[in-house]
């Protein structure tokens, strides 16, 4: 590090400076313009500013050497062009009012540092104007306006991007990944701006083509969405609305079977914005931990619109980030507003689920030949074990009983076997969303009958979500009913883990778990939650401590008891795997629509899947 006396000598010697216009722009861009994405965002970002309703992006090299964005919108005078490539310069401050920016710009920052580190040329006429007029900036420097013919809007065109910096230029990786990330930042404008069209060409062909529409905005959003992110998403997500003090949510919630590897499928907005906001994320996650593992990630697109004067949009260069004057009413309000929605989704499980079973069950059939002989030869099990791998190896063969789940309380077939259900009661029965059940397979499959098709549920995990929701229930309502164990079961452990589940000793009393401390290295279980029977105690302990040390120390206490209600709900279900009757079956069905979020297990996996008719038919090419 240079001493403060080398400093000072150094500015003795040389003077402080003011940094020439385009060297400041240099730096500027450094900021605002970081590969070819962050330009074509400038640029689009200002053909929406002007009101346009079309926008068409041509790109060629992944942008790098060339990029137009033209646009219908309202277009600038010979003044403002002059004026627009300046520094600083902005037609979107009128009243020097930083908190209530209605525009996606506000620094006057884009056009100075794209024109600072490219040759840029912008043809532009406005509406009261006879005749365009375009203007070149090259590395900075800024030539004449002279007159140019143009049709009413703006026709903004970058050549060699970062020629002018050449140390930007080689961060850049291929054509192909700035494309695409291009693609995939215009993919988010358009869900946000449903009436706008827009196209983007990447020199070679039509990679984005999506027609603005007229009407009322929620349902030509929800098209624009289906649109962007695929039929999928469309049929596996709930309506968000919802609002406190001035804040406004809307959007969709991708059901929890609809999980995803990262959390690149979350599409957050606010004001019309598309923001990478930490608190938004951390929102989303919370409201879905209940129903996903881990390491998955929820699919949804959130709009927020929130008061200006709440809302603080200039804290980076490239305003993908937002601060909020209270975040806890804005968390507050994303975690409601999704647990809420996907509380009435229900029983729902996603119906991508049924397509890739159809997928499956489609390959497994065109594998087999006629005689029943798979095409290599091999001759075809019928009896081999389900493929499922969630399974623990020792439930397909568990007699334990079923658990303490009430059984009779729900509406049942009235017969002992499916073969004597009279067709009257099976009607009655088939009409509920999950149907009569017909069969169990394997201990473990429940096949149902419905009015449009076939259900098929895994028992063992719908199993592990009733329970849990009883357990969330029991939890709320002032504990967790409890079992005193006849032989207390003594678990060794470190020092520092018992440690950390003697400090959570009264909420673990609360899950219905009785600990004590047993000598210096071992734990004292007397009572377990009730619903559970008779099960390994010692592996539920190890499993809760190893939960405990995942969520550090920081996650709400409340958040903490949901997981180790999951925890311990997946121990009980390994008692699921036995033989069921008839009215067992169908009281787990109804039981099954009765309770909220039972279309998926603790983990999101689906519990149950359903076949239409339709699709069916089309199995075997009746269609
Ligand atoms: P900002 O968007 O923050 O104002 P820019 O450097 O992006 O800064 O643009 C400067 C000004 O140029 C804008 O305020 C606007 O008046 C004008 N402008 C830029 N692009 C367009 C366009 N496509 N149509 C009309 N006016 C534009
Ligand atoms: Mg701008």
């Amino acid at each position: 590090m240079l001493s403060t006396d080398t400093i000072s000598d150094a500015i003795e010697e040389y003077g402080i400076r003011l940094l020439p216009n385009d060297l400041i722009n240099k730096i500027a861009a450094g900021e605002v313009i970081e590969r070819p994405a962050s330009a074509v965002k400038e640029l689009v970002e200002n053909s929406i500013d002007a009101g346009a309703t079309k926008i068409e992006i041509i790109m060629r090299n992944g942008g790098r050497t060339f990029i137009s964005v033209t646009d219908n919108g309202c277009g600038m005078s010979k003044r403002d062009l002059v004026l627009a490539v300046e520094r600083h310069a902005t037609s979107k401050l009128p009243t020097d009012n930083l908190d209530s920016i209605s525009t996606l710009g506000f620094r006057g920052e884009a056009l100075p540092s794209i024109g600072a580190v490219s040759r840029l040329t912008i043809k532009t006429r406005s509406k009261k104007m006879d005749t365009g007029w375009s203007i070149n900036v090259t590395g900075g420097d800024i030539e004449a306006v002279v007159p140019s013919s143009l049709k009413i809007g703006t026709q903004v065109e970058i050549r060699d991007l970062f020629y002018a910096t050449p140390a930007r230029l080689k961060f850049l990786k291929t054509d192909r990944t700035e494309t695409g990330r291009t693609i995939e930042m215009i993919r988010r404008i358009a869900m946000v701006n449903p009436n706008i069209s827009f196209t983007l060409n990447d020199g070679t062909r039509t990679n984005i083509r999506f027609n603005g529409a007229q009407g009322n905005l929620p349902n030509i959003q929800l098209s624009r969405i289906g649109e962007v992110l695929g039929r999928d998403f469309e049929e596996n997500s709930v309506l968000i609305e919802a609002e406190r003090e001035g804040f406004i949510l809307t959007g969709y919630a991708g059901l929890p079977t609809l999980n995803k590897r990262t959390s690149s499928h979350q599409f957050l907005f606010v004001n019309g914005r598309s923001v990478q906001d930490k608190l938004l994320y951390g929102a989303v996650r919370a409201a879905y931990s209940d129903f996903l593992a881990y390491d998955r990630h929820p699919f949804v697109v959130l709009f927020l619109n929130a008061p200006g004067s709440t809302l603080d949009v200039n804290v980076h260069p490239a305003k993908s980030e937002v601060r909020f004057q209270e975040p806890g009413l804005v968390r507050g309000l994303i975690i409601g507003a999704l647990k809420k929605a996907l509380l009435e989704a229900g029983y729902q499980t996603s119906s991508t689920i049924s397509n890739a079973a159809l997928g499956i069950l489609n390959k497994s059939i065109s594998k087999i030949s006629p005689t029943g002989v798979r095409s290599s030869g091999q001759s075809y099990k019928t009896h081999e074990p389900s493929q499922n791998n969630y399974l623990p190896s020792s439930f397909a063969n568990s007699e334990i009983a079923y658990g303490h789940l009430d059984l009779n309380s729900a509406p049942m077939a009235r017969t002992d076997s499916p073969s004597h259900q009279s067709s009257e009661s099976l009607n009655e029965i088939a009409s509920f969303p999950l149907g009569a059940a017909q069969a169990q397979l394997h201990k473990n499959y429940i096949v149902a009958q419905t009015n449009e098709g076939l259900v098929i549920v895994d028992q063992h995990a719908a199993h592990e979500r009733l329970v849990y929701e009883k357990m969330k229930i029991d939890l709320k309502e002032g504990g967790i009913k409890r079992q005193v164990l006849l032989i207390p079961e003594v678990v060794d452990l470190e020092h520092v883990k018992i440690q950390k589940l003697l400090e959570l000793k009264n909420d673990f009393a609360r899950l219905g778990l009785i600990l004590e401390k047993f000598g210096e290295g071992a734990i004292l279980v007397r009572e377990i939650p009730s619903i559970l029977g008779d099960i390994n105690v010692k592996n539920l302990i190890i499993d809760i401590v190893d939960e405990l040390e995942e969520f550090g120390s920081s996650t709400v206490l409340e958040d903490k008891l949901g997981h180790i209600c999951g925890t311990i709900a997946c121990h009980s279900s390994v008692r699921s795997g036995r033989t069921l009757r008839v009215e067992e079956m169908n009281a787990l069905l109804r039981e099954m629509e009765a309770t909220p979020h039972s279309g998926q297990c603790n983990h999101g996996r689906p519990t149950y899947v359903e076949l239409k008719l339709s699709d069916i038919e089309k199995l075997f090419g009746r269609r």
